[in-house]
């Protein structure tokens, strides 16, 4: 079943609209490469739209009434916002969920070192990469690290033309010949992901002079300590904005489109729908790419302590509300697709791939081998769904993830749908997915976020 190319009917307002969600969407690639980059910023631009606090909303202890906005952050990594509704809870929350952590290099607790007269950060990779894809580009450091008073330092170095980057050095081919016979998941190894961040010794009689020179450097302009990396958080992220992409601008390149492109949207969608009639829910979550762990990912309890925060203030609590509130809820787990690539025409079967510039991609399933690990959302909701994307434009297509038993994926579908609220998979279609820049259509960022706007106000 052929789906029509997105682009073949749009109207000059569409591509003003375009143009203006995806200067947006450049720019909060270019400035969130972090689930801490993404919160703050959401904060931000949520209380510019008059949203307020959880804590501030129980401190004022008043009811809820329609219209009120209200965010929750947990431990400056995920967040969710709420736009209350006229409904009472108890009918259920329209929930958009997408991921704000990305596939990325983070520093150890004991990074430094020198060898060679040369100093580096030792590593360990986060989410699932190709390594060979992130040795010899530019690459950039952001994160905190927190001293033991607690006081917090924030860093991000590699961005600003004036700032230096930083790099992992690769075996130049004419030494090669061993590596390239190698499986390309040993080529470069995890332990030889380390980080080039300086050559310059200190000029003193002590050894390690390199490292002892950053030391200084870092001292002298941030205040680090080398023991302060005990209680730090740094991730190694590609340098540089979030570019468009072909002669005809029609795409996105950026790091981090796995989730962001969805993150961005769904915030959009949900900062722009006002006068719900159900509540609205944005759900921005930290850990997906390693399994939705600790109490910054989908698995904490974090969301449904907060949902039971605000049946407390609706009135009159009790734990059934907040079990019917969930199982009433309906959700589209906003995440990534894998997009038809030509030049990997193999790994894909393609009456069941997503295609760039065809719309927002409907998963009914995930998983793998069998679907093994999956949520199979309910052919009942499916059809919801037909219908409520067709009566608002949408241009959407159905697909899976490549072909049958060549690989698979999760995203925080199965999570939500233990609650037995109707989830599906619902996002754009990416290219070279996890890669340090990924790829994506500018005119599947526009339908996504039409399609979760049609969601909040009709679903
Ligand atoms: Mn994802
Ligand atoms: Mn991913």
């Amino acid at each position: 079943m052929e789906r029509k190319n997105a682009w073949k009917d749009y109207s000059s307002t569409d591509l003003k609209e375009i143009d203006m969600l995806c200067t947006g969407y450049i720019d909060f690639l270019s400035s969130c490469k972090t689930e801490r980059e993404c919160t703050k910023r959401t904060i931000e631009l949520a209380k510019e739209k008059g949203y307020i606090s959880i804590e501030e909303a129980v401190e004022n202890g008043r009811e809820l009434k329609p219209g009120d906005k209200i965010y929750a952050a947990c431990m400056c990594k995920s967040v969710i916002l709420f736009n209350i509704g006229k409904k009472p809870l108890e009918e259920g929350l329209n929930i958009l969920g997408a991921h704000i952590d990305s596939p990325r290099i983070d520093i150890k607790q004991n990074p430094l070192y020198e060898d060679g007269g040369l100093a580096y950060f030792d590593t360990h990779y986060y989410g699932g990469i190709k390594k060979y894809q992130w040795v010899t580009i530019p690459l950039a450091i952001h994160g905190v690290v927190v001293k033991k008073d607690g006081s917090k330092i924030n860093i991000c170095i590699g961005e600003n033309e004036e700032d230096p980057v930083f790099c992992i050095t690769d075996l130049l081919i004419h030494l090669a010949g061993e590596q390239m016979e190698k499986k390309a998941a040993k080529v470069i190894e995890g332990e030889k992901l380390d980080l080039l961040i300086g050559s310059m010794p200190l000029d003193s009689e002590e050894k390690e002079n390199v490292k002892e020179n950053v030391i200084k450097i870092l001292k002298d302009s941030y205040g680090i300590e080398e023991e302060d990396f005990m209680s730090a958080e740094l991730e190694i992220v590609p340098a540089g904005k979030a570019r468009e992409l072909g002669f005809d601008k029609s795409m996105v390149i950026s790091y981090g489109q796995d989730d962001r492109v969805c993150a961005y949207t769904s915030l959009a969608a949900m900062l722009e729908m006002e006068n719900v009639d159900k509540t609205s829910c944005c759900l921005l979550v930290d850990k997906e790419e390693i399994g939705s762990v600790g109490a910054t990912g989908m698995q904490s309890h974090f969301f449904e302590n907060t949902v039971a925060e605000l049946i407390n203030l609706e009135g009159n609590y009790s734990e059934l509300k907040l079990k019917r509130c969930l199982k009433n809820s309906r959700m589209l787990s906003s995440d990534v697709n894998a997009a038809y690539d030509p030049l990997f025409a193999d790994a894909f079967e393609k009456k069941n791939s997503s295609y760039c510039g065809k719309g927002v991609v409907f998963s009914k399933f995930t998983g793998s081998r069998g679907k093994s690990g999956s949520n199979d959302a309910n052919a009942e909701y499916l059809a919801v769904l037909r219908n409520i994307m067709d009566n608002n434009n949408v241009n959407y297509q159905m697909a899976e993830l490549g072909k049958v038993d060549i690989g698979g994926g999760g995203t925080i579908a199965y999570i939500l749908s233990l609650y037995g609220m109707e989830v599906i998979d619902c996002g754009v279609a990416v290219l070279n997915m996890h890669a340090p820049w990924e790829v994506t259509s500018k005119a599947d960022i526009y339908e996504t976020k039409k399609c979760y706007m049609a969601f909040l106000k009709d679903a």
